[in-house]
């Protein structure tokens, strides 16, 4: 864990913001996408981490790209119903998640496709107790940071054995309030150890 600015104080964090491919499961391989339950193989520790997010009371959400949608590699209901399966899963294990929403649109195409802050507003429209200040996004990749940077919410980033492309791997870095290499080491800098 490497803390890249001033010690972090999260104790007033009351909302995590989820990205998904790559921090909740593993990333599919470039140009393969999670387009079925089958796909959708969940990294390890990420259940007992969400159980723990859930025990201590903070609102979970998580803020998908899903630009295979667009691309027609599967549908919104063949994402949906991962979500379903992994929601059961998380409630057989006292975990779940409080909401997911998904991007289904290619670049320049909408408002929610993050970096851009679409997917942010229709959490807040719904959660309306929800305060960019008192939020942490936890992602793996540039975008997930930028969406967090722009506002005002602060970044973890997860940093797997898949690597982005170096500079956007680069760039992700400097803007992460807070490096980890999996959920389960975010949510111990967020909880304190388990
Ligand atoms: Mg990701
Ligand atoms: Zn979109």
């Amino acid at each position: 864990m490497t803390l890249t600015r001033q010690a972090a104080d999260w104790s007033n964090v009351r909302t995590v913001f989820l990205d998904r491919d790559g921090v909740l499961n593993r990333k599919a391989p470039e140009g393969e996408y999670v387009a079925r339950w089958e796909d959708f193989e969940i990294l390890d520790g990420v259940m007992a981490a969400l159980g723990r997010l859930r025990g201590a009371g903070l609102r979970t959400i998580v803020v998908t790209n899903q630009r295979g949608i667009a691309l027609g590699r599967y549908a919104l209901r063949d994402v949906e119903s991962i979500h379903a399966k992994f929601q059961e899963l998380l409630a057989a294990s006292g975990a779940q998640i409080d909401a997911v929403y998904i991007c289904p649109h290619d670049h320049g195409e909408c408002n929610c496709r993050k970096p851009l802050p679409g997917l942010f507003e229709q959490a807040a429209a719904e959660y309306p107790g929800i305060s960019a200040a008192e939020s942490v996004m936890i992602g793996d990749s540039r975008v997930d940071m930028e969406f967090g940077k722009r506002l005002g919410i602060r970044t973890i980033l997860i940093e797997g054995e898949r690597e982005n492309s170096a500079p956007s791997k680069e760039k992700a870095r400097e803007i992460a309030d807070l490096r980890c290499s999996s959920l389960r080491e975010a949510v111990n800098a967020i909880l304190g150890p388990a």
